[in-house]
């Protein structure tokens, strides 16, 4: 599979009319996920069986956060990768709800919920981040970058391998 370059990206959060822009164009079950931490039925998600070279988008914001050759088969039912974007692009949040202790993982430029990570991935990280389909978008390689709050090149630009 074709690897993505990793760019550099503003990390500056949206503002509040920014915001509400963003959050005014979400469905339903997508601001239940990323904006109320819900997470979506296993094994009806859009990207289980994308194959494609590309990257994964924050569904609110466009920042990329996933790979697509960091994508792997967790037979879970979600969307499962072995490594960030680049560990600068998601928060790391403790999260005991349900009388368990996970790491939930949001995206660090909006603070949208993405999923959890869990230490029983394959190698080289031993880690899998186990995430919901529908807090992602997905632009393949060649294709434009979102660029959902204006901020220019590398987002709106064509995705390089
Ligand atoms: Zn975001």
């Amino acid at each position: 599979m074709t690897e993505t370059t990793t760019m550099q990206f503003d990390l500056t959060p949206p503002t509040d009319e920014e915001r509400r822009q963003l959050e005014a164009d979400l469905s339903q079950e997508e601001r239940h996920v990323l904006l109320e931490h819900g997470t979506e039925a296993p094994f009806c998600g859009v990207f289980l069986d994308e194959k494609r070279a590309g990257v994964y988008t924050c569904r609110l914001c466009g920042l990329p956060l996933f790979k697509a050759g960091n994508k792997f088969e967790s037979g879970t039912g979600w969307p499962s990768f072995t490594t960030p974007y680049s560990t600068d692009h998601l928060e790391y949040i403790r999260d005991t709800s349900y009388g368990m202790v996970r790491t939930e993982i949001v995206c660090a430029r909006c603070g949208a919920h993405q999923g959890h990570v869990f230490p029983d991935g394959p190698p080289p990280t031993g880690e899998r981040y186990c995430i919901n389909s529908v807090s992602l978008d997905f632009t393949p390689v060649g294709e434009d970058l979102p660029d959902r709050l204006g901020r220019g090149a590398p987002e709106g630009e064509p995705l390089a391998a």
